[in-house]
This record gives C-alpha cells, sequence and structure tokens, in this order.
C-alpha cells in the first residue's frame, strides 16, 4: 500500500520535530480551519513545519521523501529518461533552453526540470546522460515536479545507484489534491459521459495524424494508413472535487462500452455507467485551452468490495 504523500509529510515533520503524530496532524488541521479549508493539506502542512523552524536544507533526501511545496532539497538519483533540450524564448525576447529528465534511486522517480543554461551544457557536452548518477542541491518542488534554476546546483556523483525503481510512481489521491503531473489513482463516481470525437491516429503510435487531400502522415512515421479512434470526456467526483477526464478509445473499452461509432449505441450503453463508482488510474494535466487540470485515464477497474474493505481495515 502506497503511503500518501501527507502521510508522508506528516511524518517526517514529526522526527523532526520530536512532536507525535496526532499533535502534528492537529496543528495542521487547525491551520486549516483558519485558512477556511483554502490550503490543501500538504500545503498547510509545509507552514507547520516551516512555524515549527524545520528545514531538510541540510538533508540529502530520498525521492519518496520530496514533497510538493519544498524548498532548497539535495538529493541524488540516476537520470533514467532524457529528453531533447528545447530552445524557447522568454517574455523579454531573450533565448533560453529548458530540458526535462527523470532521475530514480531505490524508493521512487521524479520528473526533473532543468532551466540553467549551464547545467544544459553538461547534457549537451554528454557528462550528463542516461545512466549517469548525479546530485542535486538547493532544488525546489513545484507541485510534483523537481525545478533546478540557476541557484541550484546538478552534477554527476561519485556515487553509482544501481538497483533503481524505474517503475511509473502512483499515487493514491483525492480529486481535490490533483496536482498536475501526478500519476495518480482514485476511486470516482462518473457523473457525466460525453459523446466521442474521432479522429485519425497513426497505427504505429497512436497519435493523431494530419490530412492533406486524401493522404495521412505521422510526424514520426510518415506516410501511413490511419486508423479511426475515439476520444470522449467524463466528469468524475469523488466527493472531494470533480475533475474533467479524457478517455480515449482503448479507455473507453475499458470502461465497457462496446460501440462508439454507433451513436445510439453508446447513448444506450452511456447508462450503465452514469452513477458508477469506479478506481481510475491515470496522470493529471493542464488544459492550456480550458486552463483547467484534466485526467487523463491509461487505466479503469471495478471498484471492488473486497478492496473497499481492506481499505477500511487500514484506517
Ligand atoms: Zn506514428
Amino acid at each position: 500500500m502506497v503511503q500518501s504523500n501527507y502521510e508522508r509529510i506528516i511524518e517526517k515533520i514529526s522526527k523532526a520535530s520530536g512532536f507525535e503524530k496526532e499533535e502534528i496532524e492537529r496543528r495542521v488541521e487547525a491551520k486549516r480551519e483558519k485558512l477556511s479549508g483554502l490550503i490543501s493539506k500538504e500545503g498547510a502542512a509545509q507552514v507547520v513545519a516551516s512555524e515549527l523552524g524545520i528545514s531538510f536544507e541540510n538533508e540529502k533526501l530520498k525521492i519518496n521523501e520530496l514533497l510538493p511545496g519544498m524548498h532548497k532539497v539535495n538529493t541524488i538519483g540516476k537520470v533514467i529518461n532524457l529528453f531533447p533540450v528545447r530552445a524557447f524564448k522568454t517574455k523579454k525576447g531573450e533565448e533560453s533552453k529548458v530540458v526535462n529528465l527523470w532521475i530514480a534511486d531505490e524508493t521512487a522517480n521524479i520528473k526533473v526540470v532543468l532551466w540553467d543554461t549551464n547545467h544544459i551544457g553538461m547534457i549537451e557536452l554528454g557528462k550528463i546522460a542516461e545512466g549517469t548518477t548525479v546530485e542535486i542541491s538547493n532544488g525546489s518542488m513545484r507541485d510534483n515536479e523537481l525545478h533546478i534554476g540557476s541557484f541550484s546546483e546538478i552534477k554527476p556523483s561519485k556515487e553509482t545507484l544501481e538497483e533503481v525503481k524505474t517503475e511509473k510512481i502512483i499515487r493514491k489521491k483525492n480529486i481535490s489534491d490533483f496536482k498536475v503531473g501526478d500519476n495518480t489513482s482514485s476511486r470516482a463516481f462518473i457523473l457525466q459521459v460525453f459523446e466521442p470525437r474521432f479522429f485519425h491516429a497513426c497505427p504505429e503510435c497512436n497519435k493523431k495524424v494530419t490530412q492533406e487531400g486524401e493522404a495521412f502522415s505521422c510526424g514520426q512515421h510518415g506516410k501511413v494508413i490511419p486508423l479511426k479512434r475515439a476520444v470522449s470526456n467524463i466528469i468524475l467526483d469523488d466527493g472531494t472535487d470533480s475533475i474533467r477526464a479524457v478517455l480515449f478509445h482503448e479507455a473507453l473499452l475499458k470502461l465497457g462500452f462496446s460501440q462508439l461509432e454507433d451513436a445510439g449505441k453508446f447513448a444506450e450503453e452511456r447508462e450503465n455507467f452514469l452513477g458508477k463508482e469506479m478506481v481510475f488510474t491515470g496522470n493529471v494535466r493542464n488544459n492550456s485551452f480550458f486552463n483547467t487540470r484534466e485526467f487523463i485515464i491509461e487505466d479503469i477497474k471495478e471498484a471492488e468490495p473486497d478492496s473497499i474493505i481492506n481499505e477500511l481495515e487500514k484506517q
């Protein structure tokens, strides 16, 4: 069972301060009440930590100890995924660069975002590559990402991490606590199911293809004979909040639809899912068009009575 971010932060504050976990939780609740619930539990815990004078500046943290809201954090991890350097222009019109990578240790993995051109230079020169173990100091957490700016440091480590956790880390969360970048799973009710839209997808990579006359081409795979794929939105609610979720073709089939192209049949089958509680796993992204969070669903499971009982027993 995965510990929630909140449980981990309470444990850390408790250890660092010497107060019992219950006492820390009482303070967090008091803080939230004072702020009329406008702050998340994790956020309130950060405030309580700083009021107690706790900082993690001089500690080297394991990756699963890096929590949203933390600043000046130090960690070490092996680069398991390195994305191409991207150039962009700042608002002032200056050329700048950014690069995303994932690092892992034996506890977890995390997305790291590099903004400093000197740091990025080490990647361009191959001093930091996939497989390199890196030491990071003075990084900042933005939601669930570790951001490395010009006041931070990243360098190859003398240490080499061998066994690291490369699987996606899925954290169970309430919808109200969803943050952009989360890989998360949530038990929620289906409030609404919208009719699917269709698009042409590359048979190789499933990405949307562009059409010119009768010809279709994929940015990566060139000319292809496309597949017709469906995408639909549903609204999920777990009692803490609701969110718009995006279900692509496979996810719609996983949900239990058998007919996507027949609008009448779709409307009929939709009735089976409205109000149903299920477990949804996916990735939280920002929808830049609506400027809201949305939940891209990768997996759907029945909310089995057994697992409900297990969870009740754990509480
Ligand atoms: Zn393709």
